[in-house]
């Protein structure tokens, strides 16, 4: 697509949403400029688990991943680049609670053109051999999800807006977005240098709060700390967890790490689209440039402990070190991409509380649209007013 729109568009920020916003923008022949205060990645992207599914209660937020997954897919060809798509499978099982709801939105995102199914407990063993299905009533299948690589996804999103013409200031700090009479007129960066700009999408994470709050808006969003436990399996992790693996009913989620290691974390439900409180809430965190990186040891021996019942070889496994990111998490657990409500111009992708990689590149395309005058219908639920009172 391309489009000859003049207006210059500065993304903050090189996460996988705002590598995607810039990509698209350059890609319509937009005169864009990306800023990232470190390399792309560097935020939480480059600690995602990066699972894939367009599995959500949501429609909206089943298109938004659908998309973002098909980006995924053809970053190949688009860039050059790679997505270290890993296409082995996505399963998600359910309880009986939640089992007439996960087959209904199975039903409906397969009619939107995605490969997924309902299994009942009796196939699953056909995919988890070695696991006790104790509990799961039924799960949803995606046989060409699993996961990417997000670092390689996000440079290759970067690197294929850089060959279209975007400018890329990598290390380069925005210190304050510069607004005028209710209208953004730029950034101002590390250094004091001011780059102006027509028109701001601010894809910072984390740190879009605090950018925020410096032009008087209050945006309703939270830090939360989660751990990753990481069990050695050289040479077997696909064969102890031959999927990514997400447990509705024990509150954990999974995936090989290549051949030799598992990642596993707990889960609170925001990827479906609903939460649930009963498993607790991440640590949360009041500055994203002091948290404790590392994952303690009482952290994974209880992550690990939460998966023996359902995958009991995991209990042989040894331990290695872990590792934690920061969910951007929004009340609603739903990311945030709209316009700034009194500041013409500017536009923010947030919020995506800790399931928005599978999208992001999506999010970062839709943000781009709406920056250039378009209002794609997916993006009504995700505005920011949805919180005024
Ligand atoms: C441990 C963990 C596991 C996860 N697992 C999954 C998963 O399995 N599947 C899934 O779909 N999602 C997952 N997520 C969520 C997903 O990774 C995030 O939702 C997504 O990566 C957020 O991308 P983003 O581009 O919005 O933000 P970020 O990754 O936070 O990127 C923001 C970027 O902005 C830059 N920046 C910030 N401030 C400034 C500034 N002032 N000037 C210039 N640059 C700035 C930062 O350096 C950063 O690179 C996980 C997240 C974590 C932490």
């Amino acid at each position: 697509m391309k489009n000859n729109n003049p207006t210059e568009v500065l993304v903050v920020g090189a996460g996988i949403a705002g590598a995607g916003a810039a990509f698209f923008l350059a890609d319509w022949g937009i005169n864009v400029t990306l800023i990232e205060r470190e390399h792309p990645a560097s935020g939480p992207t480059g600690r995602s688990s990066a699972v894939l599914h367009a599995f959500y209660l949501m429609p909206e937020l089943s298109r938004l991943a659908a998309r973002g997954i098909d980006i995924l897919r053809q970053i190949p060809e688009l860039t050059g680049g790679t997505a270290g798509f890993n296409a082995i499978g996505t399963l998600w099982g359910a309880g009986p609670e939640q089992a007439k709801e996960f087959r209904a939105a199975a039903n409906r995102i397969s009619k939107e053109g995605c490969e997924i199914e309902a299994l009942e407990a009796s196939e699953l063993s056909k995919i988890g051999p070695n696991f006790n299905w104790d509990g799961v009533e039924m799960a949803v299948w995606e046989p060409t999800c699993g996961y990417a690589d997000s670092y390689s996804a996000t440079n290759a999103l970067v690197s294929g807006a850089r060959d279209r013409g975007a400018k890329i200031k990598l290390n380069t700090s925005v210190t304050r977005l510069v607004a005028e009479h209710g209208r953004i007129k730029g950034v101002e960066i590390n250094g004091g240098e001011e780059i102006g700009a027509d028109i701001v999408i601010l894809a910072a994470g984390v740190w879009t709060k605090q950018l925020l709050t410096q032009v008087g808006v209050n945006a309703p969003l939270t830090i939360e700390r989660h751990p990753h436990a990481i069990v050695e399996a050289i040479g077997f992790a696909r064969k102890i967890m031959p999927v990514c693996w997400v447990d509705d009913v024990l509150m954990n989620y999974g995936r090989p790490e290549g051949g030799n290691s598992l990642i596993l974390a707990s889960w609170s439900g925001g990827g479906t689209g609903v939460r649930h409180e009963d498993t607790g809430r991440g640590n949360h965190v009041s500055n994203p440039e002091s948290y404790n990186e590392g994952t303690e040891t009482d952290e994974a021996t209880r992550t690990v402990e939460t998966f023996v019942s359902r995958i009991p070889d995991i209990e042989q496994l040894g331990i290695r070190p872990g590792y934690s990111g920061l969910y951007d998490m929004s009340p609603d657990d739903n990311p945030i991409i709209d316009a700034v409500p009194g500041l013409e111009g500017l536009f923010v992708v947030c919020g995506s509380s800790g399931h928005g990689f599978k999208m992001g590149a999506a999010v970062g395309e839709a943000a781009a649209k709406m920056a250039i005058d378009q209002k794609p219908e997916v993006l009504k639920p995700f505005s920011i007013s949805r919180f005024s009172t």
